[in-house]
């Protein structure tokens, strides 16, 4: 547990939560401010801040969750589909620093846009950086 971590504190029963899923490793309740009716968000016990911060079975445990959770959250909601998501990391929207992925619901009329709707146009990349990066990723995942 973290001092001063919001989601510690719900983790720890200290603020209350509309909790949806619980185990012995995960926790998942409903957001606070939701972006949809039945936004979930889904979060390691442990204090992680980003994704690659959690044990790999950790984060396999959460995505499990998630993955069991989507169909119950899209039809508690009667939702037609829903965004899967992680903002991983300040520069990319976390504002909790404790790893959560969120479930939002969509609707066929709910206005919203697409993951790739958060960028403008994407940068030009030649095939050698494109070659180069590929590789940096290919090595290091190898690890
Ligand atoms: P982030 O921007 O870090 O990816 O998302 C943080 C999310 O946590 C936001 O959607 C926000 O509404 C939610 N949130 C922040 N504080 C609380 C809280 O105390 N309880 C719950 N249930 N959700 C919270
Ligand atoms: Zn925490």
């Amino acid at each position: 547990m973290s001092d001063d971590c919001i989601f510690c504190s719900i983790v720890a029963g200290e603020i209350p939560s509309r909790t949806v899923y619980e185990d012995d490793d995960v926790l998942a309740f409903l957001d606070a401010n939701p972006l949809a009716p039945g936004h979930t968000l889904v979060i390691p016990k442990d204090h992680h801040e980003h994704v690659q911060d959690m044990p790999n079975d950790l984060a396999g445990d959460v995505f499990a969750v998630m993955h069991r959770l989507v169909e119950p959250i899209e039809s508690a909601v009667d939702a037609d589909g829903s965004t899967v998501a992680f903002n991983n990391g300040e520069v990319a929207g976390q504002e909790v620093p404790h790893t959560h992925g969120h479930v939002v619901p969509r609707f066929d009329d709910d206005g919203g846009r697409p993951i790739h709707s958060i960028f403008g146009s994407g940068p030009d990349l030649d095939d050698d950086e494109l070659d180069d990066i590929a590789a940096s990723i290919a090595d290091d995942a190898e690890d």
